[in-house]
């Protein structure tokens, strides 16, 4: 990614200056923030002038460096939980991707909410940059420092804290893995609201900073309905306690809120309460084949209508997902090839009934011919095999090559389109381009390879991708974030207005800029 030294020029009361790569939205933005807090519109073209910069960020920002003394104090409030050999920070200076690559110097593990308050009331103190991590899954850059940051991981902030069997109100430490949470709660009839591919890493903690989706998103709605309460360290060490387990609660503004997909930006999270339904007596999961995208979204009409209540999951990928599947994970094909598969899931209370509407639906679907081939799960075992054609394809897809990832929010009728067009405008540039996601949640993941990393092939596929996007008023961040790949993005989805406010947040929240710093907000606001 190119970086630019960019002088703006905004308004009477500001000359900024910064290293920005700005998008071309900014060039057409009618408003800009300034620093005395207003919205001014400008007119003038903003000038730029490139400068070349590492992992696409812009140049470090004047944090301290870690010292001696630092280093002995983090050793005295943490004994043994200091890490500063390199191999073992290695692997966390890495994101899941392979893709960006920090330089820290310095793991630290807390366990408890004082000790984070700790680390931050000193970094906060000493200007001392932090970059928050949960189990690194993140797939946009965030997880992993770009420069020196002190990586401060929750991994052992993994205790259940309480469990109300009645109303079915978790609440946990922030480093708990969503596995493991799935599984203590399965033992009690219950299970999480999320669930998503890398549950076996990602902690809930993570879950909450990226707002993620996941795959029962369409059921059980969003981590900003299902997150009841959020325990948060701000930057400069105070502890906020928003911890309630109250379904309602409308005294005041519902800070919980800003923190939920914030990124590490604004806080460190380190405990979640969190409503969670009651474990489905009955649980099933079909396969099925469509020759086209349209028969694909009939089917998804027909499902809702039929499946009502017991629909949970209506995932969805293409053929050319199933081909990585079958080349380099060896996963045979449930089915006859199609150019479509669609992951179904039901869950419901009554295994009579649900397995009666579930045939009523296959039935209709089959005589519409809006199908072509099908298998059905209902055994533990062949669900899991299942619902892997769907989960594992990210997998996949790091065998095939150097992966470019998009995830996108459309209008649902407009989700294939833009992998059709994307494979037209790039022609034999790319290694593949395929196309897999939530259709439910108008959500879809379009994920191009190249055998190595191929800068000509990014200029290719952006800004075209986010362009698209916004021709149909369509997100460019569904579930993942901006990260660091692509906060100056932001502007495609977001009005300049909304964007300056999310900037003064940040400065009331986090003044120096501590926390994450070069994520999630565009660098003409740092
Ligand atoms: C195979 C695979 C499948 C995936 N499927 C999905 C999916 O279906 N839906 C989806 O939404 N995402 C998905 N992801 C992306 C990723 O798993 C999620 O974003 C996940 O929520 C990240 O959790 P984590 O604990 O790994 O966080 P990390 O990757 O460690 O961090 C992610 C971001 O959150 C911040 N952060 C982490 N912990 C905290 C904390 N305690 N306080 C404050 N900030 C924090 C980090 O600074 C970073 O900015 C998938 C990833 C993989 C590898």
């Amino acid at each position: 990614m190119a970086v630019w030294e960019t002088r703006v020029h905004l308004c009477p009361h500001s000359t900024l200056t910064c290293a920005a790569r700005l998008s071309p939205a900014d060039f057409h933005s009618p408003f800009l923030a300034c620093s005395s807090g207003q919205f001014v519109a400008s007119t003038r073209k903003l000038h730029v002038e490139p400068k070349s910069s590492p992992a696409g960020a812009p140049e470090r920002l004047p944090f301290s460096k870690v010292t001696d003394e630092d280093l002995a104090y983090f050793r005295k409030i943490l004994p043994g939980r200091t890490i500063t050999d390199p191999d073992l920070v290695e692997s966390s200076n890495v994101d899941w991707l392979k893709t960006v690559k920090g330089s820290s110097e310095v793991l630290l593990r807390p366990q408890t909410t004082e000790e984070v308050s700790q680390i931050l009331r000193y970094c906060y103190n000493r200007n001392l940059a932090v970059n928050p991590q949960g189990g690194n899954t993140g797939l946009v850059g965030g997880s992993v420092p770009v420069y020196d940051e002190i990586i401060l991981s929750t991994s052992l902030m993994n205790n259940i804290l309480t469990f109300d069997n009645i109303s079915g109100i978790l609440t946990c430490q922030a480093g708990c893995v969503l596995e493991n949470l799935s599984l203590y709660l399965e033992e009690r009839d219950y299970i999480m609201p999320l669930d998503l591919g890398a549950k076996g890493s990602c902690q809930i903690g993570g879950n909450v900073a990226t707002n993620a989706g996941g795959l029962r998103l369409l059921r059980y709605g969003s981590l900003h309905g299902t997150v009841l309460g959020l325990e948060v360290v701000l930057a400069d060490g105070r502890v906020l306690d928003c911890l309630a387990t109250l379904r309602k609660d409308n005294t005041g503004y519902d800070l919980k809120q800003l923190f939920i997909g914030s990124e590490g930006t604004l806080g460190v999270i380190t405990a979640v309460s969190i409503l969670c339904p009651r474990k489905p007596k009955s649980t099933n999961v079909v396969f099925l084949g469509c020759e086209t995208f349209e028969e694909l979204l009939k089917t998804f009409q027909l499902c809702r209508g039929m499946l009502g209540e017991i629909l949970s999951a209506f995932e969805f990928l293409d053929s050319e997902c199933m081909r990585l599947l079958n080349t380099h994970l060896k996963l045979p094909n449930p089915i006859s090839d199609c150019p479509f598969y669609i992951v179904i899931e039901t869950s419901g209370s009554d295994p009579d009934h649900d397995s009666q509407k579930l045939d009523n639906f296959l039935e209709e679907a089959i005589a519409s011919t809006f199908v072509t081939d099908g298998t059905v799960a209902t055994e533990e075992s062949k669900i899991k095999a299942l619902w892997s054609m769907r989960e594992r394809v990210t997998e996949a897809l790091t065998h095939d090559g150097f992966t470019y990832k998009y995830d996108i929010s459309l209008p649902v009728e407009r989700i294939y389109q833009l992998v059709t067009d994307m494979r037209q405008h790039l022609g034999d540039r790319a290694k593949s381009v395929v196309g897999y996601g939530h259709v439910g949640d108008g959500n879809l993941h379009l994920n191009i390879t190249s055998p190595a990393k191929d800068p000509a092939l990014l200029a290719a596929i952006e800004p075209f991708v986010y362009e698209w996007t916004a021709s149909c008023q369509g997100s460019i961040s569904a579930e993942h974030g901006l990260g660091l790949k692509k906060r100056n993005y932001i502007y495609y989805s977001k009005p300049s207005q909304a964007v300056a406010l999310m900037g003064n947040i940040k400065a009331m929240l986090d003044p120096k800029g501590i926390l994450n710093p070069y994520k999630t907000l565009p660098d003409n606001l740092k």
